[in-house]
């Protein structure tokens, strides 16, 4: 009986995987997707704790108490540091995969090793080096992202640093062959101990020559070895439900990257042997042209008489935590009879969606959002392309720049707007390092500071209030 309802709970679970991920697709169904996401890890947590063999282990309520403890403060941290957070959790599954892997050999050995079959073997070894090497590498990157001291932000390259790195890998594979093949020999388990060691060793080696600006790409790759671990935990333990759990969270990982590489125009291989994050400055090309500042009044004025706004936000608006003073604007503006609209890159900020997070938090209507393909063809009718914190995503040189790093990228053509209006502190480069040539072009209008306080200030004037910043 109680196999049957937990047959009928994987299946459950594994359909609201399913449908949580599809929902998530769009910000419209977002929460739902997310709210499925929940239920169907209750139902598989639930079918799994009711089988025979797992309940009498009452003290598996202990670890589930240790997860919620855990868990519940890591659910409430800031929306700018999710992806360090997200990191963390792929180390929690990383290591729960090794261990289950270490401990079902361990067990097997000590029963006399007939359980240990060359497929369950290869399984286990699969899983505890994705597992384990998961484990350090989202580690490393938690620590990059949330700037730890210890850790090296800048990316530590040396000579020879692929082939050391394949080197460690490859002597964990032959080794996890060797034990797949001879499971209980007298040096078997030391040569299992080993290949934890060198699968922990890769997981570090594997982020270390990766700046961490660009670990958000790197944390959806790890999330797809996550996934794998899981996939290979499935077949060792006999886990239907992890195993398609995991595939859906591995391949939902490997979309993500590629779609993250593809927008940044990374090779994807590139970012597979860890050899990007150094950023090479560009050197400054062409003559030098003046930058122009506008006034607050100017340009309030000029988003009054405007008919299409299209505000472009990025990275800045996020330090600014400017969504709200954003939302301000867009109700001034839309009061008036002026259509404004919200250009959304996939990689403006620092992770996949952060402006659609951040719009939304903000009651911005999703309706107002537009991607990046759809926006750019109107582009040449809009009178005034707002860019707030933005710069890379905004670089004409992406477009024909062959040595910048950033050539090839998509990117919004606010360059083609009929007034460009620039919100940025200073005139210090973005994310990639290089100089853009939008803010010194003829038709745009720096406005200087702090994206916040730019705003309230084009807010008030808006509103005919004084107090100006
Ligand atoms: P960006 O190129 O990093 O530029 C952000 C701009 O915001 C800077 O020029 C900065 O200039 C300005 N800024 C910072 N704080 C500000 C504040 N408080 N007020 C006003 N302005 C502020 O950002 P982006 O255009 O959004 O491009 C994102 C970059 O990140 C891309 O190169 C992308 O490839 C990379 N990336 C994205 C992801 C992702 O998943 N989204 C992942 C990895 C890498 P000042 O310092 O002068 O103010």
């Amino acid at each position: 009986m109680t196999h049957a309802i937990a047959q009928l709970a994987a299946v459950v679970a594994t359909a609201l995987f399913i449908f949580s991920l599809y929902w998530m697709n769009d910000p419209k169904t977002a929460r739902r997707g997310v709210t499925a996401g929940v239920i169907g890890m209750l139902v598989a947590v639930g079918a799994t704790w009711v089988q025979p063999e797992i309940v009498h282990h009452g003290w598996i309520v202990l670890a589930i108490v240790a997860g919620f403890i855990v868990g519940v403060p890591l659910s409430r941290v800031p929306l700018t540091a999710v992806p360090q957070r997200t990191a963390l959790s792929h180390a929690f599954g990383g290591l729960a995969a090794g261990l289950v892997g270490t401990a079902e050999y361990f067990l097997g050995l000590g029963a006399g090793g007939a359980d240990l079959s060359a497929f369950r073997m290869s399984a286990i070894v699969a899983e505890i080096i994705l597992g384990f090497l998961t484990f350090t590498g989202s580690l490393m990157a938690t620590g990059k992202l949330q700037e730890v001291r210890w850790i090296p932000q800048r990316p530590v390259t040396y000579p020879g640093q692929n082939v050391v790195n394949i080197g460690v890998l490859v002597i964990a594979v032959a080794l996890g062959v060797l034990v797949a093949v001879h499971p209980a020999a007298a040096w078997s388990a030391r040569a299992f101990l080993a290949i934890v060691g060198l699968a922990l060793l890769f997981g570090v080696l594997l982020i270390i020559p990766i700046g961490g600006a660009d670990m958000p790409t790197v944390i959806s790759i790890l999330n797809s070895y996550a996934g794998l671990s899981a996939v290979a935990m499935g077949f060792v333990l006999d886990n239907k439900l992890l195993v398609t759990a995991g595939a859906l969270d591995g391949s939902s990982g490997l979309i993500l990257s590629i779609i993250m590489c593809r927008a940044m125009n990374r090779s994807f291989t590139n970012v597979l042997f860890g050899a990007f994050g150094t950023v090479k400055a560009a050197a400054v090309t062409g003559e030098q042209k003046a930058w122009k500042e506008e006034t607050v009044e100017g340009a309030a004025q000029l988003l009054e008489q405007a008919r299409l706004v299209v505000i472009i936000p990025g990275y800045g608006m996020a330090v600014a935590q400017a969504q709200h003073k954003v939302r301000e604007l867009y109700d001034q503006l839309t009061k008036r009879g002026v259509t404004v609209k919200f250009a959304i890159h996939p990689v403006a900020g620092r992770m996949p969606g952060h402006m659609n997070v951040l719009l939304a938090e903000a009651d911005i209507p999703y309706t107002a959002l537009v991607e990046m393909d759809e926006i750019n063809s109107d582009m040449p009718q809009c009178d005034v392309a707002l860019v707030v914190g933005a710069n890379d995503v905004v670089n004409p040189a992406a477009r024909y720049a062959k040595d910048s790093p950033i050539y090839g990228m998509p990117i919004i053509d606010a360059d083609k707007a009929r007034t460009v209006l620039a919100i940025k502190r200073s005139k210090k480069p973005g994310f990639a390092g290089i100089d853009n040539e939008l803010y010194v072009q003829d038709n745009t209008w720096m406005l200087f500071g702090d994206a916040k306080a730019v705003l309230g200030d084009l807010v008030r004037q808006l509103t005919g209030g004084s107090g100006l910043h």
